[in-house]
């Protein structure tokens, strides 16, 4: 089984009848409820609100992949819980920042960048799936189209990713790599733009498939976390002079 801990700010949803509306659970819980119809994924959520923000290392310590959704309050995140989630993506821990997730602090940490990039409100979009044979696109068509969504605008401020699986268009006339993947350390990454909170785009068949697969692409292969990364002299494994030969 995948175990899968999907976090949240979990504000909008408090604060704004359109958002609550839409995601009455919290985005959270909708997307737990779509990742849960999967017989090899497991799901816990967390937010902002818990202690810790719901992240302690019981709960990271038995997490296969994260997913992160942070709009307003990236900087309520304690920069301690951001290291700590980047460092269990280098041991090996998946993370799928979706949406303005890209300027969470775990996110930029791993990133190395600033993360910046346009955006306007009130836009549609059509996502194109330029990478079909990715596992991320297994299942999903030539492109998407989403009725309502915020414009995300290149430059977008990233490493050049290792994968590049969807681009976004925008009626406005930009675009923008709005489904990326990179290996960090032991873990992988994907950033994934649709998902503004109030659009019901989290309720799109289509999206729904394409972060079951990011699941399933980020969970590692075996758990790995905590492997020693050590940087002490060692002995050969094999013999390099004559002498050594005699010795033994
Ligand atoms: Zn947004």
């Amino acid at each position: 089984m995948i175990k899968v801990t999907v976090w949240n700010e979990g504000l909008h949803e408090k604060l704004s009848k359109t958002v609550a509306g839409i995601y009455p659970a919290g985005i959270h819980n909708c997307i737990k409820s779509f990742l849960s119809s999967q017989e090899d994924i497991v799901v816990r959520t967390a937010t902002l609100s818990d202690k810790k923000c719901g992240l302690s290392d019981e709960v990271l310590d038995d997490t296969d992949v994260l997913i992160w959704w942070g709009h307003m309050a990236h900087e309520k995140v304690p920069d301690k819980i951001a290291a700590k989630v980047a460092q269990r993506v280098l041991d090996g821990m998946g993370f799928i920042a979706l949406h303005s997730a890209h300027y969470s602090k775990p996110f930029k940490l791993l990133m190395g960048t600033s993360c910046s990039l346009n955006w306007r409100e009130g836009d549609r979009e059509r996502l194109w799936t330029v990478n079909p044979s990715h596992p991320i696109a297994k299942g999903v068509p030539p492109f998407i189209n989403i009725p309502v969504e915020e414009m995300y605008g290149e430059r977008f401020d990233i490493p050049e990713p290792e994968q590049l699986v969807f681009i976004g268009w925008f009626a406005g006339g930009e675009v923008f790599r709005s489904g990326c993947c990179w290996q960090r350390g032991l873990g992988r990454v994907f950033y994934f733009q649709p998902g503004h909170e109030t659009n019901p785009t989290y309720h799109d068949e289509n999206i729904q498939r394409i972060i079951i697969n990011a699941v399933r692409w980020a969970a590692p292969c075996r758990k790995v976390f905590n492997v020693p990364t050590g940087h002490s002299k060692i002995s050969p494994e094999e013999r390099l002079h004559e002498a050594d030969a005699k010795k033994h």
